[in-house]
C-alpha cells in the first residue's frame, strides 16, 4: 500500500547525485592540496596556425592538472569547481605566471609568437588579476604584444560595461584580447562595434556543424561572423579543426587562422619544440 511504498522511498537515495558531490568534495581537496605547491599543474600548448601553409601564428596554454592517481583532471572538470569554491584567482594567478614563462621560453628558443591563456569567467573583473598582469607584463619585461588573453563572449558581454574598459587596458599596452567561443553568446551589434577585442574565436561548435548534418545554417553563421570580424577590425580564428574538409571551407570562407587537431594537439613544451622544429 501507501505506506509501505513511502517507506521504500526513504532508502531510494539519488546515488547518482551523492556520487556526483562526493566526486565535487574529493577534487575539491586534492585541488586545494594541490594548489599549495602547483607542482602538479601545466600548461600544454596548442599551436594556432596559418590554414594555407600549417605554418604556426601562436599557441594558446592550456591547463593541465595531474592528479595523486597519475590522471589528468580534465579542466572542464576542475576549472568550475575551482569557480564555485573561490579558488579560480589562485589558479589564474599560476596561469598568467606559466604563461608568461612559456613566452620567455619560446622566446629563449627562437619563437616570438604570442601566447594566449584562458581567463576563468569569475577572474576577468578582479582586480588582484588585473593588477597581476599589468605588474608581471612590467616587471618581467616580456613584450606586451606576445600576450593574448582569452575571455569568453558570454563573460565579456554579460559584464559589458565593467569588462570592457579592464581589457581596453591591455589592448592599449599591446597586449591582445581574444573572445573565446564567439557566436555562442550574445553581443548586441552596439557592443560589437567597441569591445575591447584584437581576436575573435569562432566557437567549434560551427566548425564542428560545418561538416554535419546542418550544415547550411552552420555556413551561414561562419559566414557571417567572417564579416563581422572584417567590419569591426577583428582578427578572425577558427577553433576545433578536424578534418581537410573543414580547413578548405574555412579557407573557401573569409578565415586564414586556425587551432584543431587536425593540425596539431595541445603539447608540453618539450614535445611543443620537436614539433616546431619539424613544422
Ligand atoms: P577553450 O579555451 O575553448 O579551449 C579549447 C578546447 O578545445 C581545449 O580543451 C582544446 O584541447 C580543445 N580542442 C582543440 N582542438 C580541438 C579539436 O580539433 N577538436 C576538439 N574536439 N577539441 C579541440 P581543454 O584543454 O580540455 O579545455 C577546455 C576548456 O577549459 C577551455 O576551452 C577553457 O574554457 C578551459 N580552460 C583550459 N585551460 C584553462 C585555464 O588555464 N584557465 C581557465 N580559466 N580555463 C581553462
Ligand atoms: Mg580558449
Ligand atoms: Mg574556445
Ligand atoms: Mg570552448
Amino acid at each position: 500500500g501507501k505506506a509501505r511504498s513511502s517507506g521504500v522511498d526513504v532508502y531510494n537515495f539519488d546515488y547518482a547525485l551523492i556520487q556526483r558531490l562526493a566526486n565535487r568534495m574529493r577534487i575539491l581537496t586534492a585541488l586545494k592540496k594541490a594548489l599549495t605547491t602547483r607542482e602538479a599543474f601545466f600548461l600544454v600548448l596548442q599551436p594556432k596556425v596559418n590554414l594555407a601553409t600549417g605554418k604556426p601564428v601562436g599557441f594558446e596554454a592550456l591547463l593541465r592538472w595531474r592528479m595523486e592517481d597519475n590522471t589528468l583532471c580534465p579542466p572542464s572538470e576542475f576549472i568550475p569547481i575551482a569557480e564555485a569554491s573561490g579558488l579560480s584567482l589562485e589558479i589564474s594567478e599560476m596561469v598568467v605566471a606559466k604563461t608568461i614563462e612559456v613566452i620567455q621560453r619560446l622566446q629563449a628558443e627562437g619563437y616570438s609568437l604570442p601566447v594566449s591563456f584562458n581567463l576563468a569567467n569569475s577572474d576577468v573583473v578582479s582586480p588582484i588579476i588585473f593588477n597581476e598582469i599589468h605588474r608581471c607584463i612590467d616587471e618581467q619585461e616580456i613584450d606586451a604584444s606576445l600576450l593574448d588573453i582569452e575571455v569568453t563572449e558570454t563573460q565579456a558581454t554579460e559584464d559589458y560595461t565593467v569588462i570592457n574598459p579592464l581589457l581596453r587596458s591591455f589592448i592599449d599596452k599591446g597586449v591582445g584580447v581574444s573572445i573565446d567561443d564567439f557566436g555562442t553568446g550574445y553581443s548586441s551589434l552596439s557592443q560589437l562595434a567597441d569591445l575591447a577585442a584584437t581576436t575573435i574565436k569562432l566557437d567549434q561548435k560551427f566548425v564542428n556543424d560545418l561538416t554535419a548534418e546542418n550544415k547550411d545554417k552552420a555556413l551561414h553563421i561562419v559566414q557571417m561572423i567572417a564579416r563581422l570580424a572584417e567590419r569591426f577590425a577583428f582578427k578572425l580564428i577558427a577553433e576545433g579543426v578536424e578534418t581537410e574538409e573543414q580547413r578548405q571551407l574555412l579557407m573557401e570562407n573569409g578565415y586564414q587562422h586556425a587551432q584543431g587537431y587536425y593540425f596539431a594537439k595541445p603539447m608540453p613544451m618539450d614535445e611543443l619544440l620537436d614539433w616546431l622544429a619539424k613544422t
